[in-house]
């Protein structure tokens, strides 16, 4: 049998549906985590911790919030898509590791679990893109954590993308 085309796109938009939406990283706190049986966090960088393309000092709010899980014991590690060179950067900055240029959706994601060591039903991707954060721990079986973008300051095609999440998420 044929499927209808329509349930066709029903039976996979689960991987683009995060298992949570927050308007900010700051509502995820140890007690939260712990609630949802989660030890570790795979945290995108621009415009889920700072906004994109911003270099100047990190958000105390952030590295406070950084600093307060890892105390509760959560690992944190940084996926992100952004060039190395930046990436690097912002890791100094936040005291956090991470890999930059991760290939996210489809790259990155698993190799940010086995830095975390732990499994991927323990961990949690957190960013603010649907196509690449949601899906991506989606696909690598994680927790996933769709937050507000702290800018609207964004690329062209980033804006085309935001379109296409907002009918995604309506659906
Ligand atoms: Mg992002």
């Amino acid at each position: 049998m044929t499927p209808h085309p329509g349930e066709v796109t029903l039976h996979y938009l689960w991987m683009l549906r995060p298992k949570a939406q927050l308007s900010s990283v700051l509502e995820i706190t140890p007690q939260w985590l712990q609630e949802r049986g989660i030890r570790g966090l795979l945290v995108d960088l621009d415009n889920t911790l700072v906004p994109y393309k911003f270099k100047g000092e990190a958000p105390e709010a952030i590295i406070a919030w950084v600093r307060g899980l890892e105390a509760a014991g959560v690992r944190v590690f940084l996926v992100s898509n952004a060039r190395r060179k930046r990436l690097k950067a912002w890791s100094a900055k936040l005291g956090v590791e991470g890999i930059g240029l991760a290939g996210k959706p489809w790259f990155g994601i698993r190799k940010g679990l086995k830095q975390l060591g732990l499994p991927a039903s323990q961990v949690a991707m957190v960013g603010d893109q649907v196509f690449t954060d949601v899906l991506g721990g989606n696909l690598a079986g994680a927790y996933t954590v769709l937050v507000t973008p702290v800018s609207d300051k964004e690329l062209g095609y980033t804006k085309l993308v935001r379109q296409l999440e907002r009918l995604i998420l309506k659906q």
